[in-house]
């Protein structure tokens, strides 16, 4: 198979050759041409003028002087072309290693030396790509001269995939020194998007099943053994009742996910006094806390502090911060919400409870879709486990960061800070037009 294609190369060697020489001599070529015509104007037989310019042509293109300065500079032509193809390589930022038929290095691009470290002078291939799975693949594309790709995975350090293609270069210059190139495309962030994709199907699923279940358990009982017990039904239709709600606030945190994410390179438009939003936002929590026996102090800025933003989607965000204060730090007594446009931190808006805390290990995985710290309490508090999933999606579409801080057994707080961009100030539109 391999001398198959140093064959063809060879054969392909001598046509290119041949084509070259016909243009380096282009010009003689035409003069003899339209010499021969002149001559059989002059008396000359036509197959004398073809003969005397057959000769001349031969003389040309296959005098050893002549062929030799022909070859010569096709060869220059493709060197040069080499160098420009290097360039291209050089620029892109997939990353690219091109080797000869004896696997030896002969380029590699900037992008490559991130990905394999760079290789020393006409080193192997397999100085740094251990892979088995790619090396076969390079023998592969070296033996049969045609392109092929594999994926490749590794775990080390990070988890990452790739799809790696090896593909023969014909450079044109010296005929049977093949070259091969093999490409990286990077495919981890799409693998990592198809994973959370499954994960979250997966988990919206299991969370409707759960109340569905139950629900479908009350109905068959008050068709059986229940039918005829009034008591037992009344207290079936409450439970049924809760479980159904608890299905619709699931619905309905899954439709502002997803309507969130297709907005998420939006950025909003109005402007929200963060003041009259969080006031707003407390007066209307303000009965649940009392039934849950927790007192808010809100301390809110003397002067405006005024955000670019969505008021509703804001309004969203500190409902939940206040809501999961009041209801995981109960046992504090009191929730404090501070309202501030410092030099230090910006516009910013700080909601602290004084309850049990979250555990430093959970803190990092808090803002992912389902992440609970305890399961059943978020159940028993009517969480669906979106909330905060929510909120960051929410403050990335404002430019604002969440922060939270917690000890355990001290309680913890929750910073909403938006980035100095997205502050209505004119101190900051100013510099923006600058
Ligand atoms: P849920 O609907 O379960 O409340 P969230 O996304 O709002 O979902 O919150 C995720 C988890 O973070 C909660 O289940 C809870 O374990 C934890 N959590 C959120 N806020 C607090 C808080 N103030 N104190 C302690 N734990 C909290």
């Amino acid at each position: 198979m391999a001398e198959k294609t140093q064959g063809l190369a060879e054969g392909e060697g001598d046509r290119t050759g041949l084509a070259s020489r016909l243009r380096a001599h282009m010009p003689p070529l035409v003069l003899g041409g339209v010499a021969a015509l002149a001559s059989m104007f002059a008396g000359l037989q036509p197959w004398q003028a073809a003969i005397g310019y057959g000769v001349y042509v031969a003389g040309l293109l296959f005098w050893p002087g002549n062929r030799a300065a022909a070859l010569s500079r096709a060869e220059k032509k493709a060197a040069k072309s080499t160098a420009l193809d290097f360039a291209v390589i050089e620029a892109l930022d997939m990353p690219a290693i091109v080797f000869d038929r004896d696997t030896l290095i002969v380029h590699q691009n900037a992008a490559s030396r991130l990905l394999v470290g760079a290789y020393p002078e006409r080193a192997a291939l397999s100085a740094r790509i251990r892979s088995p799975v790619i090396l076969d693949l390079v023998a592969r594309v070296v033996a049969r001269g045609m392109p092929e790709s594999v994926e490749h995975s590794e775990r080390v350090p990070s988890e990452r995939w790739h799809e790696v293609r090896g593909a023969p270069v014909w450079t044109g210059a010296e005929p049977g020194k093949q070259l091969f190139v093999l490409t990286f495309r990077d495919l981890t962030e799409a693998r990592r998007m198809d994973r959370m994709r499954t994960d979250f199907v997966a988990n919206a699923s299991h969370e409707l099943r759960t109340p569905l279940a139950s629900l479908m358990g009350f109905i068959e009982t008050m068709q059986g053994p229940a039918r005829d017990d009034e008591a037992a039904r009344t207290r079936f239709f409450a439970i049924m009742l809760d479980q159904a709600q608890r299905m619709a606030r699931l619905i309905d945190d899954l439709l502002s996910l997803s309507r969130l994410e297709m907005r998420a390179h939006v950025a909003p438009e109005g402007q929200v006094d963060l003041g009259h939003t969080v006031t707003h936002v407390v007066d209307t929590l303000k009965p649940m806390a009392k039934d849950l026996g927790v007192e808010i102090e809100l301390d809110l800025p003397a002067e405006p502090v005024v955000v670019a933003g969505d008021v509703d989607e804001l309004i969203q965000v500190f409902s939940n911060l206040v809501e999961n204060a009041c209801k995981y730090g109960q046992t504090g007594k009191r929730v404090q919400i501070i309202v501030a446009d410092t030099e230090a931190e910006g516009a910013h808006v700080t909601v602290r409870d004084f309850g049990p805390g979250i555990a430093k290990e959970h803190v990092p995985r808090l803002t992912e879709r389902f992440y609970r710290v305890d399961v059943e309490t978020s159940r028993t508090k009517k969480g669906t486990g979106l909330g905060l999933a929510i909120v960051k999606h929410i403050l990335t579409r404002h430019r604002a960061r969440l922060v939270v801080r917690s000890k355990p057994g001290e309680g913890s707080a929750f910073s909403v800070k938006f980035s100095p961009s997205e502050s209505g100030k004119d101190s900051v539109k100013e510099e923006l037009y600058k």
